[in-house]
């Protein structure tokens, strides 16, 4: 079986690993710290700012209680988005309000943001499909102009850019996926940025029980008096990260550049293989500036076709997907927006597997039997 996703771990994550057992620490400490501020780094923010929490989910959770979300406000996010983030959204009581994305990029421009702004608008929360930076900067300043707190679900974007800017420092808050299908992986685990210091601190007590000044362990040996007593602030939750996925996090991102390597040579070996092929759409190359962590290859195909196509591809041992289904169609949301790029989207597209680990003959493979699955369906569909 081709995988669509898969992460890479090797022998260097296991000997961190086993540095971390045989520090008799596995919680939260040192090599928490070590991994933020590496990661800090590769953003390009100060240490202070970044949380490693236990998944991006629960950084959108986090996100949206720190704002102060509630019954009040609206919150406006892409139909294409994750389903944790618009659960973020509406677990606090406010209204998850679904924007439409270009049928192509599935990113939503920034007149799609602001079409479905109101003035009970609390907050903007775009992802980066894909990889793909979109239109970042422009709902930015639409953001910064109306006072709309943006926060980005960047857990796709591990490397995407926009003129050497990290995809997730553009706005107030945001938040990274390690978990296993991502391109950087700890198992489970995820990093949270907040723009605001203050926001920092709150989010570091929120995610451990709304205790002041948690740590951890530190490398320090001054320690407070009676340092077991309790200083709670918030009701906080357990969404913290650990030593020992943080020493895997840490070796995945000295890693990174190598990953990054391999996807894009995979995206474009795809371009090569798979071009002229009548009636299918290859995925949009990013504009000059923007870099994408090539997270997702899609292609998008005539929708009579797409899902048999998928299911040829899987009897034959590749697995592909489409994420995300589109949000607005599901009944719990309660949502009567008429989005038709997200429609269109959704009924199109494919994902094809891009991972690190994929070998040359694979790539062909997956491209000579996609050629083949689509010769077939539009034959058996008479198009
Ligand atoms: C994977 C993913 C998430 C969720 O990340 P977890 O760490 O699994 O909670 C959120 N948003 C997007 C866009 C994702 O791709």
């Amino acid at each position: 079986m081709i995988n669509v996703f898969q992460p890479s771990l090797g022998e260097e994550e296991l000997a961190a690993v086993a540095e971390v057992f045989d520090s008799d620490w596995l919680g939260h400490g040192p090599r928490t710290k070590d991994f933020e501020a590496a990661f800090a780094r590769h953003i390009g923010v100060p240490a202070d700012n970044v949380v490693f929490i236990s998944s991006a989910t629960d950084g959108l959770f986090l996100a949206t209680e720190l704002l102060g979300c509630g019954p009040q406000d609206d919150v406006v996010l892409p139909s294409i988005s994750f389903v944790g983030a618009a659960n973020a959204v509406a677990a606090t009581g406010a209204r998850p309000v679904f924007c439409d994305v270009d049928r192509h990029t599935l990113n939503p421009s920034a007149e799609n943001v602001e079409r479905s702004l109101t003035p009970r608008t609390r907050a903007v929360l775009p992802l980066h499909y894909g990889g793909h930076p979109g239109a970042i900067d422009e709902i930015a300043r639409l953001c910064r102009e109306r006072g709309i707190t943006l926060i980005e679900d960047a857990a796709c974007a591990v490397t995407s850019a926009v003129d050497g800017q990290a995809c997730g420092t553009f706005g107030d808050l945001a938040v990274w996926s390690f978990d296993a299908m991502k391109i950087l992986v700890t198992g489970d685990g995820g990093m949270l940025y907040a723009r605001d210091p203050d926001h920092a601190r709150r989010v570091r007590a929120l995610a451990y029980h709304g205790l002041d000044q948690f740590s951890g362990r530190s490398r320090s040996s001054r320690v407070p008096h009676r340092w077991w007593e309790l200083s709670v602030r918030d009701f906080g939750h357990r969404m913290i990260g650990n030593d020992l996925t943080a020493a895997i996090g840490g070796v995945q991102l000295r890693r990174l550049p190598e990953f990054q390597r391999r996807r894009r040579a995979v995206v474009e070996a795809y371009d090569d293989l798979l071009a002229g092929i009548p009636g299918v759409r290859l995925p949009p190359r990013p504009p000059a500036g923007h870099t994408t962590s090539g997270y997702f290859y899609w292609v998008q195909l005539p929708p009579a076709i797409r899902d048999r196509v998928a299911a040829d591809l899987l009897d034959r041992g590749i697995y592909t997907t489409f994420r995300y289904p589109p949000l607005h169609k599901v009944p719990a949301y309660r949502s009567a927006a008429e989005l038709p790029g997200s429609d269109r989207a959704a009924e199109s597209t494919l994902l094809l597997p891009v991972h690190q680990s994929l070998a040359d003959a694979d790539v062909r493979t997956v491209a000579a039997e996609f050629r083949e699955a689509v010769e077939r369906a539009a034959t058996a569909a008479h198009i």
